[in-house]
C-alpha cells in the first residue's frame, strides 16, 4: 500500500463531508525551529495533518501535537516518496476529509518548493488554502552567518537560482547574465553540478577568483562551510565531503564580511544566545 492510499483509506466522498478543510502551505524556514514564523509556530501547534518533506527537521515536527497524523513525501533514500502529482492529489484528497492540513515545506515554500503547482491544484478543486512565507534558505544560511546578501558598494542585488537539472540535461540558465561581479549569487540544489556552475560562470567571464562559499545544513547544529574561490568550488566542496542540503554562495560579499569582521556569528544558536543574555 503506498502513502497516498494509507492516508485516504478511511477517506469519504466530498458529497459526504460539510465542507474541505483548508490547507496551509507553510514555510518552516531554513531548519533552526527558533526561525520559523510565529505564524507557522502556531499553525504547527494546533495541528491536525502534517503533510511534510524532508527538509523538516524533527524539531520542528516535534511541535505539532502527539495525535496530528504526519506524512512524509520528501524523497529519501529507503523511504516511499511520492511524485509531485501524487502530492497534490494527497493535499486535496486530505482536505476533502474535512480537517485543515498543514503542509509544512523548507525555507520558503514559493522559492523552489513547487508550492505555486500545489497552491495551483488547491485552487482548481476549489479548496480554500493559505501560504505562510518562512525564511528561504538564501538569507537564512547567509544572513545567521554574518554574510550581507545585498552591501553598499559591493553587491548591488542577488540572485537565487536551481542548479538542479534533469539527469543527462545541461544545466540552462543565462549564464552572461548570471556573470555579473556586482551580484551575489546563490544557488538552490547545486552540490551536483557545482563543477558545470563554475565552468560556465568563468567562461562568461566571472572571475575565478571571485569568492565563493558553501553551506551544508545552515543553521542546524549539523552545520558545515566551505569557504573557496568560484574557480576551486567544485574542487573543495567535493573534498569537504559535504552532504546535502547545500546552498552555494558566489560573490564578493562573502570576502567582504570577513573583512568587516562579521563572518561566523554562531548561528541559530538559542543557547549562546541565552548565555549572551544572562551575561
Ligand atoms: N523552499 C526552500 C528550498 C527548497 S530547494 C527554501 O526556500 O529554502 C532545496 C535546496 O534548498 C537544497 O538543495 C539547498 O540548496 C537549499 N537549502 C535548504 N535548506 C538548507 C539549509 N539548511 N542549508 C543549506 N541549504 C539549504
Amino acid at each position: 500500500m503506498n502513502v497516498l492510499q494509507e492516508t485516504t483509506n478511511v477517506t469519504p466522498s466530498r458529497s459526504s463531508v460539510e465542507a474541505p478543510g483548508r490547507v496551509y502551505l507553510v514555510g518552516a524556514g531554513p531548519g533552526a525551529p527558533d526561525l520559523l514564523t510565529v505564524r507557522a509556530h502556531r499553525l504547527i501547534q494546533r495541528a491536525r495533518v502534517l503533510v511534510y518533506d524532508r527538509l523538516v527537521s524533527e524539531e520542528i515536527l516535534a511541535l505539532a501535537p502527539e495525535s496530528a497524523t504526519r506524512v512524509f513525501v520528501g524523497k529519501a533514500p529507503s523511504r516511499h516518496s511520492l511524485s509531485q502529482t501524487e502530492i497534490n492529489a494527497l493535499l486535496v484528497s486530505l482536505a476533502m476529509t474535512g480537517r485543515d492540513v498543514v503542509r509544512l515545506k523548507g525555507g520558503d515554500p514559493f522559492i523552489f518548493g513547487r508550492g505555486g503547482e500545489e497552491a495551483e491544484q488547491l485552487a482548481l478543486h476549489g479548496i480554500a488554502f493559505e501560504v505562510v512565507p518562512g525564511i528561504t534558505a538564501a538569507s537564512g544560511c547567509t544572513t545567521s552567518l554574518g554574510i550581507p546578501l545585498t552591501h553598499r558598494g559591493v553587491a548591488t542585488g542577488a540572485r537565487f537560482v536551481t542548479g538542479h537539472c534533469r539527469e543527462g540535461v545541461d544545466l540552462d540558465l543565462n549564464w552572461n547574465s548570471l556573470a555579473d561581479p556586482q551580484t551575489t549569487l546563490v544557488v538552490y540544489m547545486g552540490l551536483a553540478n557545482a563543477r558545470c556552475m563554475s565552468e560556465r560562470l568563468q567562461e562568461a567571464g566571472l572571475s575565478g577568483d571571485t569568492p565563493a562559499l558553501a553551506i551544508a545544513s545552515g543553521t542546524t547544529p549539523q552545520q558545515r562551510t566551505c569557504r573557496s574561490t568560484l574557480r576551486d568550488l567544485p574542487r573543495d566542496v567535493a573534498a569537504a565531503g559535504l552532504r546535502a542540503p547545500v546552498l552555494l554562495v558566489i560573490g564578493k560579499v562573502v570576502a567582504e564580511a570577513e573583512r568587516l569582521g562579521i563572518y561566523g556569528m554562531p548561528a541559530g544558536r538559542a543557547d549562546l544566545t541565552q548565555e549572551v543574555r544572562r551575561a
